[in-house]
């Protein structure tokens, strides 16, 4: 078999992951965070999980990009450094920047993680830096990069101002929760996880590629429902919670 056929084949097969994986989440919320319960194996640092389950994320692509034949190029350096933006800083700073809350994770979650960004690092990594066809310098006028580009950076604006409204939220040592107020939590209880989507779908705009759509299936099959669980516990667990917040996507979820 082909590499190009094998991964035809994979990414097919991830997308039909990826919808499995949103139907049954919404019977099964991943068990961590204000979702944790006893019952999934072994556990590990909350801390160590995240770094543990993100690094994958940025080293497979540098190495698909190190191992491909475009390296220095413009628009696949462009590519890469889009992507480790967003990773150097999940894998490597935000796992210091969380505060108190579940102090650890089921070791079975950091390694689904590890998974996920494998397969995922690879289904990026190996199409945008060798299987697809070769992105020319003339990609970069192209309307769909720019609107790409600025969605993306919009999304991981977003993400980042929201997961720093929730962090704000715990002073040093403390745990517990709060109802989140401003910025976009004006309109959604997940404002964090609808920067996510929107970057994602920036991505697959500005790469124009089915690893990236791909991808961008997998986030909202990921985040959705999770979005949906986090609403109703703050619905029950605050009888103050504002009525008019929706869960995920403003006006619509
Ligand atoms: P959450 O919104 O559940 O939590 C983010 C952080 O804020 C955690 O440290 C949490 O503590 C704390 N927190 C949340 N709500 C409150 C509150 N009301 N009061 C006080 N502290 C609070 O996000 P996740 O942990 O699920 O995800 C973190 C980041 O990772 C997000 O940016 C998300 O978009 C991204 N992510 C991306 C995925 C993808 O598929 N691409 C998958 C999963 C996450 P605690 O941990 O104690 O609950």
């Amino acid at each position: 078999m082909s590499e190009a056929a094998f991964f035809n084949a994979l990414v097919i097969g991830w997308f039909l992951i990826a919808l499995l994986t949103f139907a049954s989440l919404f019977f099964i919320t991943a068990p961590y965070g204000r979702h944790a319960r006893k019952g999934w194996g072994p556990r590990i640092s909350s801390r160590a999980g995240w770094i543990v389950m993100e690094t994958p994320a940025v080293l497979t692509i540098t190495l698909f990009y190190l191992l491909g034949d475009r390296v220095g190029e413009p628009v696949p350096s462009i590519f890469l450094g889009l992507w480790l933006l967003h990773y150097v800083h999940r894998a490597w700073i935000y796992p210091f920047r969380r505060r108190g809350g579940v102090e650890t994770m089921p070791l079975s979650i950091a390694l689904m993680g590890v998974f996920f960004n494998g397969v995922n690092g690879y289904l990026q990594g190996r199409y945008l830096f060798t299987l697809s066809e070769p992105y020319a310098l003339a990609w970069i006028g192209d309307p769909r990069f720019l609107i790409g580009t600025v969605v993306f950076l919009v999304g991981f604006a977003m993400n980042l101002h929201s997961d720093q409204i929730l962090l704000n939220l715990r002073r040093p040592g403390e745990t517990g929760y709060k109802i989140p107020r401003g910025g976009m939590y004006r309109f959604v209880t997940s404002p964090n996880y609808f920067g996510e989507i929107v970057e994602w779908f920036g991505w697959a705009l500005l790469t124009w590629s089915i690893s990236g759509v791909a991808f961008l299936a997998w986030t909202f099959a990921n985040l959705a429902p999770r979005a949906r669980a986090h609403h109703e516990w703050y619905r029950k667990t605050f009888p103050d919670y504002p009525k008019e917040r929706k869960s995920l996507i403003p006006g619509i979820f």
